[in-house]
């Protein structure tokens, strides 16, 4: 390519050297963060009435641990998506351990700083044992706690651990979704260009609702122009398949509506140029939004490769 900014040069060279070894910094990142974490709520928990792990929603799904899970394991998702290291299931794996491992070792943090306060000698596992025996929840209105778990305790810590694990695994399964250039090795950015009109008029939408004798013409109108909507839709996506960058411009340029205007719609299309900022090569992505706000689904309707100059012309 000619003409490249200086500046995606030297993202280009960050993002080759970081490819030699990416996985040992987002491991590095990932550790650093749970390290960061544990302390944290090791502190709240010690110097509060509240344990961030034992926050549970309707007795059994534990919130709490999901976050401080999400929290301890957020450093491997954030550096996989810096440096574009992409979390495959070799890292995953490790991530997974890592978690256990980070989960254990918070509890020998517990048990060093309960020890003082010991009335008898107690090892690790012992310590384990009893408090998890002891677990009890807060009885209605907070008027102290009702009688202690017993061997059930297990059962809350068995969904504790899951939570903590699944929560590690909240950012790496976001980036799985992300779209990645395999030749840069980075994650790649998405921009929408326009929205394209598929459904009608919300307001329109809604009188025909209703069914009234009188609106033949307005429905007749609502009808035809669907068929319209669906016939550039459909034009669009033929042209695409074809990589004609001109044409598919040129429908996009005649049918193109903000996002303001597309959000008064039933449904539309959204046109978004997806591309990598290291070698701008990407794709056009198309997808159905249907719906307002935030009671809005997405649907996609197809994907098609396009060259750094023909992003560049479809942007333009
Ligand atoms: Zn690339």
């Amino acid at each position: 390519m000619q003409n490249e900014p200086i500046d995606d040069r030297m993202a280009m060279d960050e993002a080759a050297a970081a490819t030699k070894k990416p996985g040992v910094l987002v491991i590095v990142a990932g550790l650093v963060t749970s390290a960061a974490t544990m302390a944290l709520s090791a502190v709240i928990a010690w110097n509060t009435e509240f344990d961030p792990m034992g926050l549970y929603i309707m007795f059994i799904f534990p919130a709490g641990a999901l976050i401080v899970g999400l929290a301890a394991g957020s450093g491997y998702g954030l550096m996989s998506w810096k440096t574009g290291a992409k979390i495959g299931g070799g890292i995953l794996a490790v991530v997974v351990l890592l978690q256990i491992a980070t989960y254990w070792m918070s509890w020998s943090i517990d048990y060093r700083m309960a020890k003082p306060y010991f009335e008898q000698e107690m090892s690790f596992f012992e310590y384990y044992d009893t408090v998890t025996r002891g677990i009890a929840f807060e009885k209605e209105g907070g008027d102290g706690y009702g009688e202690p778990l017993g061997a059930w305790g297990y059962g809350i810590r068995a969904l504790e651990v899951l939570g903590f694990i699944g929560g590690g695994l909240i950012a790496p399964i976001l980036l799985w979704n992300v779209p990645y250039c395999e030749t840069c090795r980075l994650y790649m950015k998405r921009k929408t260009v326009t929205f394209l009109p598929l459904g009608v008029d919300v307001k329109a939408a809604k009188k025909l609702q209703k069914n009234k004798p009188g609106d033949e013409d307005m429905r007749a109108n609502a009808e035809q122009m669907l068929e319209g909507n669906a016939a550039v839709v459909n034009n669009l996506m033929r042209l695409a398949e074809t990589g004609d960058v001109d044409d598919v411009q040129g429908i996009l340029k005649a049918n193109g509506l903000s996002s303001k205007e597309a959000g008064k719609i039933t449904s539309r299309v959204q046109v978004d140029a997806v591309r990598c900022k290291c070698c701008r090569a990407g794709h056009m992505e198309l997808k159905e939004v249907t719906g307002q706000g935030d009671k809005t689904s997405t649907e996609k309707l197809g994907e098609y490769p396009m060259t750094a100059e023909q992003l560049q012309r479809l942007t333009a």
